[in-house]
């Protein structure tokens, strides 16, 4: 990285310090003009173009694209509009009776300048998302989208180019070597969304300047089938989640753990329903995505060809095409515990499936890991489920479904150390993206009046008192 890119990332970053009150203190009605002019780009103006840049990318389906990227963002910008007002409103808060003569209140004031460094597996969706939360809670934003989806990351730099003075919000494209080099800014806040391995690094960056971060991460989400379970619908639902952009979903089901004496029956529904998604030949299938870049293609590929190695179970699947990144949904039962495949995040169309004979030999393998982003549990017994929910730890989850939770904005979104610090999404990004301020106003002559020194037998006594009552 040369001085030159460096000075101008300095300078940048202190336009945009200097602008931070003009943005800061906009009204709620400009914060939400700007954020329908990203809804109208998004849904309209630019929509084909981050179609095709998708399918560029990784051939991603348009309804996926539609669904996954777009949708979500404009869900979030709905929601900020729906609630924004009240959101930036002081919240009142009691104030005890030894404060009496004083009224409380939180105001919700913006970061100030803030770094967004997003991942390439939902580029738009990853990337937009936060930005909506950042700018209803005021800030000025400088972006660094993956490298890894250079079709992705075009299209965004002309939105936001086309949308925003780069003053209020710059997206600036390169390597990891440009992260570095943002990284060694004092922003007021950092949103990061990636490896867990990367997080980290993030965090130390970020400790420099003693700067806040929201750090989305990523990690193995197990899956639990019990035996109360409705088999069919749990395969059709994993299928799903674990298939969409072909596993590169952070909150995919990693693992699913499933009773033994299930094997047969679960593979039998698995191979119909891929068929039935994505044809008999997945590879033909417009349905079906592929793998970002031959360097995540040659990882998934080591898993396959360890498990061969191994000799475990691939009862479907395990083929793959170097020239397109294509992988085949694979369904692997018993791996060693030692496998990459068992302790690498997959993020890929790769299933592994771990058998287990009681619910709590099971509890305690997932508790032997790091905290999940999420977990997904498919059973009908209430007992089970609230043991399972009790006696472990994760960001989120679903109970007889995936992935869906990340769509309802009135839950926060986010993981729990490894995966993940702080949370995302409606009220929960507002709230990453600004400073709770305590705020206590004294009306009249106020208690603490009657304590000032010189200290007295009769203020000695108020003390008492209020030790003993208040
Ligand atoms: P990554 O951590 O490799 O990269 C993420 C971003 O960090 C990219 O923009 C990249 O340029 C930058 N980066 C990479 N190395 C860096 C370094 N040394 N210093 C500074 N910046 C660096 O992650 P990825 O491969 O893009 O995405 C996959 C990971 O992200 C998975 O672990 C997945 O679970 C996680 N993820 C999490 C969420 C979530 O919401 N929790 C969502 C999507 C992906």
């Amino acid at each position: 990285m040369t001085q030159y890119i460096d000075n101008e990332f300095i300078s940048l970053f202190n336009r945009q310090k200097d602008n931070q009150f003009k943005i800061g203190n906009s009204t709620y009605k400009e914060r939400i003009r700007k954020l329908e002019a990203l809804k109208k780009a998004l849904e309209f103006t630019y929509k084909d173009k981050i179609r095709e840049a998708m399918y560029a990318d990784f051939k991603k389906p348009f309804l996926e694209t539609d669904l996954t990227e777009i949708y979500p963002v404009l869900s979030e910008i709905k929601f900020a509009k729906s609630n924004l007002k009240s959101w930036l409103k002081h919240q009142k808060v009691d104030t005890p009776m030894a404060l009496l003569g004083a009224s409380s209140y939180i105001k919700y004031e913006p970061k100030g300048v803030c770094l967004l460094i997003s991942p390439w597996n939902f580029p738009i969706n990853l990337t937009f998302g936060p930005l909506v939360s950042a700018i209803a809670a005021g800030n000025t934003v400088i972006i660094k989208p993956s490298e890894m989806t250079p079709n992705a990351s075009g299209v965004m730099a002309d939105i936001v180019k086309d949308l925003f003075n780069e003053n209020e919000v710059a997206l600036i494209e390169g390597e990891v070597e440009v992260s570095e080099e943002l990284l060694k800014l004092p922003f007021n806040h950092i949103f990061f969304t990636g490896s867990p391995q990367v997080g980290k690094i993030v965090m130390k960056a970020a400790s420099e300047h003693l700067t806040s971060v929201t750090l989305e991460l990523g990690g193995k989400s197990p899956t639990i089938i019990d035996d109360s379970a409705n088999l069919g619908t749990a395969v059709k639902r994993i299928i799903y989640g674990k298939f969409t952009n072909a596993g590169q979903t952070c909150i995919a089901p990693d693992y699913v753990l499933l009773k033994a004496e299930l094997k047969t029956e679960f593979t039998t529904l698995f191979k119909s329903k891929i068929a039935e998604f994505y044809s008999e030949k997945p590879e033909n299938s417009a349905s079906y995505s592929r793998i970002v870049n031959p360097k995540h293609f040659n990882r998934l590929v080591s898993y396959i060809e360890e498990a061969k190695q191994n000799k475990s179970d691939i009862t479907s699947g395990g083929r793959y095409n170097g020239d397109d990144n294509y992988i085949e949904p694979t369904l692997i039962f018993d791996m060693p515990e030692d496998s990459k495949l068992m302790n690498d995040e997959i993020f890929g169309p790769i299933l592994p499936v771990k058998t287990y004979s009681n619910i709590e030999e099971m509890v305690s393998y997932i508790n032997s890991k790091e905290k999940p982003l999420a977990l997904y549990i498919y059973s009908k017994s209430k007992k089970n489920v609230d043991f399972i929910m009790n006696n472990t730890r994760a960001g989120s989850g679903c109970v007889n479904h995936n992935l869906i939770q990340f769509l309802n904005h009135n839950l926060p979104f986010g993981g729990s150390n490894n995966s993940g610090i702080g949370k995302a999404h409606g009220f929960y990004g507002f709230e990453a993206f600004s400073n709770r301020r305590a705020m206590m106003k004294q009306h009249t002559f106020g208690a603490t009046d009657f304590l000032l020194p010189p200290y007295s037998n009769f203020k000695q006594k108020l003390v008492d008192l209020t030790l003993k009552w208040f």
